[in-house]
Parts: C-alpha cells; sequence; structure tokens
C-alpha cells in the first residue's frame, strides 16, 4: 500500500513539472489523505539506565539515571505536544530495563524512532558538551548476523515476509533493510548534531559511532544522544535546570521532525 502511494505521490510530482501548477491542488490533497489515513509515527524514547543502575555520576553527586528521565519526559512532552508524532518510553520512572529489553519493547511497539537519552563522564574535567552516538558498521554486522541466527527473519524486515525466499534470498534481503536502517541512523544523528549544535554546546567530536547494544534494531533507525558531560560542574548544573532540559528536548524534537521532513514519512 505504501509502494502504491509512493508512486502516485511521484507521479504527481512528475505530472505537476509537466504541467506547471495545476496538479498541486491534488497533489496536497492526496498528501492529506496520507495523513489522516496514518498513524503518527511512533517515537521510542529510552532513558539510560535506572533502578540499581545509576549510570554516571555527576561532579557533585547527581545521578545520570535521574538526569536522563526527567530530559526523556520533557522532550516526550514536546513530541505530544507538536501533534505530529506518538511517543513511547523504554521506562517512564526509576525501573531497571535491560538493555536487550529496551529494543525489545521498541520493537513489539512498532517504533519508527529509537532515541536512548544518557549523559556523559569524561576523565578531563573541563570537557564538556552534548555528542551523539550511531551503531558502527562492525558492531552492527556481528550483531545482525548473531541476531539472524536467532530469530525468525521475516519478523526482522518490517512487513516483509521473507519465509518463502531460499535461505540466501532473504539474507541479502535482511542485509539490504539493516544498511538501510544504518544509512537512515546516520542522517537521523547529523540531524541531531545539526539542531543540538544551534542551542547548546557539543563536544569536539559531536558524532561518533559505537557498539551500543541499544542501537542494534536493524530495522528501526537508532541513536543514543549524551546530552552532556556530568563530569563538567557547569555543565551538571546546566544539565538539571528546567530551562537547559526544556532547550534540549526543543532540539531533539526539531531533529526528529527534520527527520521525518526529509524521508516524507509523514
Ligand atoms: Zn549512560
Amino acid at each position: 500500500m505504501s509502494t502504491l502511494i509512493l508512486d502516485r505521490r511521484h507521479l504527481l510530482r512528475l505530472g505537476g513539472l509537466a504541467l506547471g501548477a495545476s496538479l498541486a491542488p491534488w497533489s496536497a490533497a492526496f498528501a492529506d489523505a496520507r495523513r489522516l489515513r496514518r498513524p503518527a509515527p511512533l517515537i521510542m524514547l529510552d532513558p539510560g539506565h535506572g533502578g540499581i543502575d545509576p549510570g554516571c555520576i555527576g561532579a557533585s553527586g547527581i545521578y545520570e539515571k535521574d538526569i536522563a528521565l526527567s530530559t526523556a519526559h520533557e522532550f516526550a512532552r514536546q513530541l505530544v505536544a507538536s501533534g505530529r508524532f506518538r511517543v513511547k518510553l523504554t521506562r517512564a520512572d526509576d525501573e531497571f530495563v535491560p538493555l536487550p529489553e529496551r529494543v525489545a519493547r521498541a520493537r513489539a511497539a512498532g517504533a519508527e524512532l529509537f532515541l536512548s537519552i544518557h549523559a556523559d563522564a569524561l576523565p578531563e574535567e573541563r570537557m564538556r558538551g552534548a555528542s551523539v552516538f550511531t551503531l558502527s558498521e562492525q558492531a552492527s554486522d556481528r550483531e545482525a548476523a548473531a541476531l539472524a541466527a536467532r530469530e525468525n527473519k521475516a519478523d526482522l524486515v518490517a512487513g516483509v515476509d521473507l519465509s518463502h525466499h531460499a535461505p540466501e534470498v532473504s539474507d541479502i534481503l535482511f542485509d539490504l533493510a539493516r544498511r538501510e536502517t544504518n544509512n537512515e541512523s546516520i542522517k537521523l544523528a547529523r540531524d541531531l548534531v545539526s539542531e543540538l549544535g544551534q542551542r547548546v554546546r557539543l563536544l569536539n567530536h559531536s558524532h561518533r559511532s559505537a557498539g551500543f547494544a541499544v542501537l542494534k534494531a536493524p530495522d528501526i533507525p537508532s541513536a543514543l544522544v549524551e546530552i552532556g558531560c556530568l563530569s563538567n560542574r557547569q555543565e551538571e548544573a546546566l544539565l538539571q535546570s528546567d530551562v537547559y532540559q526544556r532547550r534540549l528536548a526543543t532540539g531533539l524534537v526539531q531533529s526528529v521532525s527534520d527527520f521525518f521532513d526529509r524521508s516524507a514519512k509523514i
């Protein structure tokens, strides 16, 4: 169905080029109808750590798990207020949730985007700033192979039934889907760096990749945001302020909007 709609939109776009503005109202009507038919995209927010796991501990003793949770709640509030997105949290309070369970909750809910919220602690106290992580290709390959071996691949490529294909074909399709997800994650990370960078200080290396377990869903674009450094006293104080958390959340919401605007998923 989505393919059909996409084709229609492309045809309308081509038609619009050929016939000038005359098709524009129809194109807008199709876009409106598509928006009405489709539920708003579900964004899964993942406040890092929780329960017995405090995460890193700030210069004056503040816990990462608390900063991550309050920022995620503000992020959720602003996402819902935008009227464009639905939101779920992997944890809504001080709960310990194992890392694979966080990804499982996102996939079970049908999330279209996964954003994990953390705060950093760096060895050098003077270092401060937000940064964004995506899954490294190496980690992605290794993990995806293990995941594919464990699970039914048909379940991993949303909307594509691989069960009637030969194993070699489903391997290729699965790999294509995973690579496409990785590409989308990198675009998301660029949006995050760009929007956060207009509002808060960033680390010098603001986009990095690593083998984080929570970024390993092969079918959901995912990124992990370190919203700042608790090891820096000034930033630790900022991260506790409502004003700063609101500013961070505004940048995060704008990044999500940019991501969906560009990929025309809404
Ligand atoms: Zn963390």
